[in-house]
């Protein structure tokens, strides 16, 4: 009986049998911030008017993805072994 379908092949699994899931969370990095007294007494009411127009046209869903995004993909042994070796895919890019 198959149960699932690998996300990478579109091989069938059967149920039971031995898969693999790999999740990826890609989001924004952050550095600690370092608030200077110029920070504290600046205006920023344009610069946030200016972020506002620029999200205007925006979905939630588009602002989302520019802050966290999390990918499960369910994958066979044979492309499990494949996907470790090289997750980022450089080798086969032409990089
Ligand atoms: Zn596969």
């Amino acid at each position: 009986m198959i149960s699932r379908v690998c996300d990478r092949c579109g091989q069938p699994i059967e149920a039971r049998a031995l898969r693999y899931i790999a999740r990826i969370q890609v989001y924004a990095a952050y550095d600690p911030l370092e608030i200077t007294f110029d920070d504290l007494s600046r205006d920023f009411t344009a610069e946030m008017r200016r972020i506002l127009e620029e999200c205007r046209d925006l979905t939630e869903e588009d602002l989302m993805r520019d802050v966290y995004v999390d990918f499960t993909f369910d994958l066979c042994p044979a492309c499990q072994k494949q996907y470790i070796q090289d997750p980022l895919q450089i080798a086969g890019s032409g990089n």
